[in-house]
């Protein structure tokens, strides 16, 4: 097998080798990876740019939190930056790959015990490798009746997606919501308990997640200030009744409507939990593929969206909720709400009984009530080898905002030639859309439209006050700088706390847009 050709930055061949050599004395020689094949599952299979420039130089995978101890003196010592991955499914984000080529992925797939399952307060503790098909299994095993909310993809871990502020589709969709309690391992090896585990024996570590003082444990999301080992996680007691739906509008500019009727319904938790909103294109590509309907160049004609509308029978947005809790209690519900979206001219009302044996609905209803799965990886079939880019603005839950946001989305994805696909997923005050970009990977002329769309959607979307809320490795540093308010005082107080703990700047370096004082200043590639 050969060697992986990338080293980290300003390290020899000589000392990487070495320093592979001391990594094998910590985890064992099988839990080393830096043959070219084996590194393989830590590259970005969707990348848009150069493998090479974001190309690990090895992975290690420590057992537990002594051994990550042991694998930061080495990285301190030998100045070798790390990159942190859980489950390292971060696909559309760039999976398990590093911003800066020549990092070490730090694997933490080998440390994958659920720790506790409290059935009473309705919570779980976890490592960083349980997977949601994990905890699902486990809670079925034991006869719990606790729901997890896992993101589409059921093989994606309760940390990783978490750690990334990732979403689901429960009322407990916002995932950084119903964290509690959170063990971190700083670049310097010292283990920090936060919220109330700081007190030795705490009898609410799990329960009650502010603790005393700062509340530190937001910090360490989405950013490269230490490594969380343990995470409690509160989970949502199965309903005494769960009833999916859909209801589907015909014309494109419907979502401003929807999304005004759905305000009052979600304010007042009528619908509890993150619903969707789904544009056609994705409702579509989990059943057909594009080239099934149309060869040509650009984006689909409205003919033949229109074809694909009537031979799905769904619409041009399509709204999926789902009613929780006594039958009379979803009967009462269920009126409010169908008269809501009444309003709108053509709305269409689906239940389960209706839509049988459609992938979209089934998986849609399972990922409602928790039940993990991959149904929605259908939708790479929409383009031959296919793969995606999320741009994910976040936009409150109004009409104007939603239509603004995908007027410029859609009128940008057509001048760069492709469709807009898309959905909103609606949290508690807000809606994370998610403009998904389908391409092919081995087309570069798409990749490249592809990066130069990604750009002017960044900026353009910053010049309305449209941020985004989470974003592929190529994007980040673009992303960070339209937060820049006061000449980017925040960026400089992430800095801050980043020189602060980790001053060799060994973790993760560029997550988030925050690079280590020594790389700063300069554009990385
Ligand atoms: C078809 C498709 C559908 C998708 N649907 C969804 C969806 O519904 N919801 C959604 O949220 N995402 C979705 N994604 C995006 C993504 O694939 C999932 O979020 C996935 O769960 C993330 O991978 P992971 O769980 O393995 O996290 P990881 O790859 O393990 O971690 C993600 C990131 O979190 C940070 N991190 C991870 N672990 C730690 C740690 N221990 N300490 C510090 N930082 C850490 C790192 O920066 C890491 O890069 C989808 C992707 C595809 C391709």
């Amino acid at each position: 097998m050969t060697t992986a050709p990338v080293l980290p930055p300003e390290v020899s061949r000589a000392d990487f080798e070495q320093a592979l050599g001391e990594l094998r004395g910590v985890v064992g020689p099988a839990w080393v990876f830096h043959e070219e094949t084996r590194l393989l599952g830590y590259q970005d299979h969707f990348a848009i740019l150069e493998q090479s420039l974001r190309a690990p130089s090895a992975a290690v995978a420590p057992a537990g939190v002594e051994e990550i101890q042991r694998v930061l003196a080495i990285a301190r010592n030998r100045r070798i930056p790390l990159w942190v991955v859980s489950t390292g499914r971060n696909l559309a984000y760039g999976a398990a790959a590093p911003r800066k080529s020549g990092c070490i992925v730090l694997d933490l797939k080998r440390m994958n015990r659920i720790l506790e399952v409290n059935e009473k307060h309705a919570y779980a503790v976890v490592e960083p490798g349980v997977s949601y098909f994990d905890l699902y299994n486990h809670l079925q095993k034991i006869g719990s009746k606790l729901w997890i909310d896992c993101a589409a993809p059921g093989w994606g871990g309760v940390m990783g997606n978490l750690m990334d502020r990732g979403v689901g589709y429960t009322p407990y969709g916002e995932h950084f919501m119903w964290q509690c309690g959170m063990q971190v391992v700083l670049a310097d090896g010292t283990v920090v308990e936060t919220g109330m585990g700081g007190q030795p024996g705490s009898a609410a570590a799990h329960t009650y997640r502010y603790g005393r003082g700062p509340w530190v444990d937001g910090m360490f999301t989405q950013a490269n200030f230490g490594i969380a080992t343990r995470l409690g996680v509160q989970l949502m007691p199965e309903p005494p009744g769960y009833r999916p739906y859909l209801v589907t509008f015909p014309e494109e500019d419907d979502v401003g409507q929807v999304t005004d009727i759905l305000r009052p319904l979600k304010l007042n938790l009528l619908i509890p939990n993150a619903a969707v909103t789904v544009e056609l294109n994705l409702e579509a590509s989990v059943a057909v593929s594009r080239a099934q309907y149309f060869s040509g160049e650009g984006p689909l004609p409205d003919s033949v969206r229109r074809k694909i509308m009537a031979d799905l029978n769904v619409g041009m947005w399509n709204f999926y909720g789902a009613l929780y809790g006594p039958e009379r209690v979803m009967d009462n519900n269920w009126k409010v709400i169908e008269e809501s979206f009444a309003q709108v001219k053509g709305a269409r009302f689906f239940f389960e009984k209706d839509r049988a044996g459609e992938p979209a609905f089934g998986y849609r209803a399972k990922l409602m009530r928790g039940i993990p799965n991959m149904t929605e990886f259908g939708i790479l079939n929409w383009m031959p080898n296919g793969a995606h880019v999320g741009f994910s603005p976040m936009a409150a839950v109004d009409g104007r905002t939603a239509l603004a946001q995908y007027h410029l989305a859609r009128d940008l994805a057509h001048k760069y030639g492709f469709d807009y696909t898309g959905e909103y997923i609606v949290g508690w005050r807000d809606m994370h859309h998610v403009f998904v970009i389908f391409y092919s990977r081995d087309n570069a002329d798409q990749k490249k439209r592809v990066y130069e769309l990604m750009n002017a959607m960044i900026d353009d979307a910053a010049a309305r006050g449209y941020g985004e809320y989470r974003t592929h490795l190529d994007f980040m540093d673009r992303i960070a700088g339209t937060y820049n308010w006061n000449d980017g005082a925040l960026m400089r107080v992430n800095q801050r706390i980043k020189d602060a703990l980790d001053p060799l700047g060994i973790l993760a370096p560029g997550k988030s847009g925050i690079w280590p004082a020594a790389l700063r200043g300069t554009r990385q590639p």
